[in-house]
């Protein structure tokens, strides 16, 4: 038997048992809700991508950002914002360095799950009008009927101009909804399984159920037709050059008796956007250059103009670099990146899901995740060693609490994020962002105060 107290080696050498919330001071988490009454506004407004594109924009030329100009040469302090074919969104705060010694880069995405209409998508059936949907992401699809929902996007009409629409989330706007079968008559869809029951083909959205006039023809289809015409001004024909998207119609909430969680539809991925947005607004004249950059098409893959496989951010850091006189790999070798996304948190109800000790858990603070991917790690960008270190001083010398986390247990899953396309440009990127109950739901909750860790994570990780 050692002669070494028990419980004084435990301390010094074990992982400390408690929960990390029990560090935080009343004051702090103060803090956090406070932080998080402008992100409930931020989830309201920003339903789509594009709308999240206009909230950030607006944010930020509140806060003294300009619009970039490539032919510029900016000084410290400067602050600039670049928008990318009104999906993605780039704000950059000029360091004391310039961007000599590389930039800090946070990258969210600020796309969501949701049911996207197909290009020709209205029809009438049993006098009824509906529209075809082709959903977006990855969903439960159950999940996204006999729900409202509100309708999105913009139109680009025959003669050039476009019109956008958000209708369905104020109290006196109508809302859509995708219907089911009652359970009296489901009994063959209940012997399906779950994947089967529902499937992307059923997912039709009722739009109207009144007739133009007392003749033949589908007189439902020309009715509603016309109600879109007179309040918008575009015609069937214009559904084809349409980007239009049904999301739910449900506010931001509270979630608890202590109010300590917010429910909302589509905090993955802007739980982690608003925070890296708010750093940078906040992160006064930092060292290095420091950029949040907000992508699209996250959740089909990251292909596309607008999603993080594209050149857009690394045309944009080559500008910058260039301005100062740099090359732009070798600015792009020096700089460090955080990749903002959420990560599945532990559900009391399907805890088997997950392995308990690598396993994010709400109120528990940021979750890193040193890799992604699934069967054996494929598809994943793995965080070194040292540059996990690096960003774990950053964050135990700010008290900020944090946590690791795998998507669940091996081999059940898995998933990946944004940070292998920063990686492949040769920088040093880690995942980091807040847990998610419910992800890709059409109500998903998370933590206050994980939402707060999330802010003081990339501030600090900006300003050092
Ligand atoms: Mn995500
Ligand atoms: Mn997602």
């Amino acid at each position: 038997m050692s002669n070494e107290n028990s419980k004084e080696l435990q301390e010094k050498i074990l992982m400390s048992p408690k929960k990390k919330i029990h560090f935080v001071s009343k004051e702090e988490l103060d803090r956090a809700d406070e932080f998080c009454e402008p992100y409930k506004d931020f989830l309201n407004k920003s339903r789509t991508e594009r709308e999240a594109v206009a909230e950030a924009v607006a944010m930020a030329k509140e806060n003294g950002f300009v619009e970039y100009n490539p032919d510029v040469r900016y000084n410290p302090g400067d602050r600039v914002y670049i928008v990318n074919r009104d999906k993605a969104v780039g704000l950059a705060v000029i360091g004391k360095f310039g961007a000599s010694q590389g930039v800090m880069l946070s990258i969210a995405h600020i796309d969501s799950p949701r049911i996207d209409l197909k290009p020709n998508p209205l029809y009438e059936k049993n006098s009824m009008a509906l529209l075809k949907t082709h959903y977006y992401g990855g969903i439960k699809k159950y999940q996204w009927t006999t729900i409202p929902l509100a309708l999105h996007g913009r139109v680009c009409k025959a003669d050039g101009t476009y019109v956008d629409i958000a209708i369905g989330d104020e109290d006196n706007d109508p809302c859509f909804c995708i219907t089911d079968i009652l359970p009296h008559l489901g009994q063959e869809q209940a012997k399906k399984t779950l994947g089967e029951a529902f499937t992307g083909e059923d997912l039709n959205c009722l739009i109207g159920s009144r007739p133009y006039a007392d003749e033949e023809g589908e007189q439902v289809r020309l009715n509603t037709m016309k109600l879109i015409y007179d309040k918008y001004g575009f015609t069937e024909n214009d559904f084809l050059s349409a980007e239009l998207t049904l999301v739910p119609a449900f506010k931001a909430r509270d979630v608890g008796f202590d109010r300590s969680m917010i429910g909302s539809y589509g905090h993955d991925d802007r739980v982690c956007a608003y925070p890296a947005l708010m750093a940078i607004i906040d992160s006064g004249v930092p060292e290095k250059t420091c950029i949040t950059y907000l992508a699209d098409k996250e959740e089909t893959g990251s292909d596309g103009n607008t999603g993080m496989q594209s050149d857009f951010l690394r045309y944009f850091i080559y500008d910058l670099a260039k301005s100062e006189g740099l090359e732009g790999y070798r600015v792009l070798s020096k700089s460090k990146c955080l990749s903002a996304d959420v990560n599945a948190a532990v559900d009391p109800t399907y805890e088997s899901c997950f392995e308990p000790k690598n396993s994010s858990y709400i109120n528990e603070g940021v979750v890193i995740s040193k890799y992604t991917g699934a069967r054996g790690k494929s598809s994943t960008s793995d965080a070194s060693a040292e540059y996990m270190g690096e960003i774990r001083r950053m964050l135990e010398s700010n008290k900020i609490i944090w946590q690791v986390g795998e998507l669940g247990r091996v081999d059940l899953g898995g998933g990946g994020t944004i940070a292998k396309y920063v990686a492949n440009m040769n920088v040093d990127v880690v995942d980091l962002g807040v847990p998610v109950l419910s992800m890709h739901a059409p109500f998903e909750i998370v933590s206050k105060l994980d939402v707060y860790m999330a802010y003081q994570a990339f501030l600090h990780f900006f300003i050092g």
